[in-house]
Formats: structure tokens, C-alpha cells, sequence
């Protein structure tokens, strides 16, 4: 995916505070961002290079400081497969929610629908969006469902840079000539 770093000030989308930007952490402790879930489309605050991930699996990490036989204590990390396969455990405090937003494409499992709306839903840690099919169809679809963000052929050539710079172009077709 392409990450604009230079997209400037973004709202929480899920409680409106300012932040510097889509990839930025909100840090409003009320904030039901905060919450994190299986299925769950986030960003690594530390590497946001790494794209959309997915959170995978809950783990609850033992942490008691005391020697008795039973953990009392336990650290909430969730387990993150992100684009490329690279599996981190990260720390709910550097995971921030990924939100798609309106007229932006996605490849669901119905096919490639559009975001329809700038609201979305939250059920128990679960978020859904309202996405627009091209049968004309709409439909309430979870994050689960999302394969991934659609890019064309054209914006993924240019993001793995594999176009020849127009110098480079020429001096293959004097070579041609
Ligand atoms: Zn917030």
C-alpha cells in the first residue's frame, strides 16, 4: 500500500480528537480506538512502512512480579500478520485502528466494493462498514471480510517503482535505433 506520511491534520474517527495525521495514535484515554479485536485492520505506530495488518490472535502474557504458582497478572498483546507475511506481537499502546474512508475501494469476499458512507460501526471490538457493490448492491461488510485495499495495476507499478525513469527510457530506444 502507499502511505502518504505528508497527509496532514486527521481526525479520530472514533472520538474527533485532532491528531497529526491518518497514522497518528490517539491518545484520549475514553477513546473506544483504544479497544483492539480479532480481525482487526491496524497500523504499527513504531513501523506504519509496514502497512495494513491484521490482528490475528489475542494473547494474554503472564507478567506477575510475585513467585507464587499462580499468574495474578497479565499483559494484553495481540499477535499481527501484516502485508508480506511478517507476524509481530504488539502492544495494544502501538496499534492504531485502520479506518477506511469514504469512496475508498476495497477487495471484499463479494468482490471489489467502494466505502459508501464516512460512518462505520463498532460491535464488541468489530468494525463494519457500510460498502457499495457494483451490482448497485450496499452491504453492512466487517472488517473480517476485507481481503484487502484495492489499488490499481497502474498505482502498484509505480509503488514498487518498477516504471523506468523517462532518462532511462530514451537511452533504451537510441540503443534501439
Ligand atoms: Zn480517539
Amino acid at each position: 500500500m502507499i502511505i502518504n506520511i505528508k497527509d496532514s491534520k486527521y481526525n479520530c474517527k472514533f472520538c474527533n480528537n485532532s491528531l497529526e495525521s491518518r497514522f497518528s495514535k490517539c491518545f484520549n484515554v475514553y477513546c473506544q480506538g483504544q479497544k483492539f479485536n480479532i480481525d482487526n485492520l491496524i497500523t504499527y505506530r513504531l513501523n506504519p512502512k509496514l502497512g495494513i495488518g491484521r490482528i490475528i490472535k489475542k494473547l494474554e502474557i503472564p507478567a506477575s512480579r510475585s513467585l507464587d504458582a499462580e499468574d495474578t497478572y497479565f499483559i494484553t498483546k495481540f499477535k499481527v500478520r501484516f502485508e508480506n507475511n511478517i507476524v509481530k506481537i504488539l502492544h495494544p499502546l502501538d496499534l492504531i485502528h485502520y479506518i477506511y474512508e469514504i469512496n475508498e475501494r476495497i477487495l471484499t469476499k463479494e468482490g471489489v466494493g467502494t466505502i459508501n458512507s464516512n460512518d462505520f460501526l463498532i460491535k464488541e471490538g468489530s468494525i463494519s462498514y457500510e460498502v457499495l457493490f457494483p451490482d448497485g448492491k450496499t452491504s453492512q461488510t466487517y472488517e473480517s471480510e476485507i481481503i484487502a485495499k484495492y489499488e490499481t495495476t497502474v498505482k502498484r507499478i509505480i509503488a514498487s517503482k518498477r516504471i523506468d525513469p523517462p532518462e532511462n527510457f530514451l537511452i533504451k530506444s537510441r540503443a534501439l535505433c
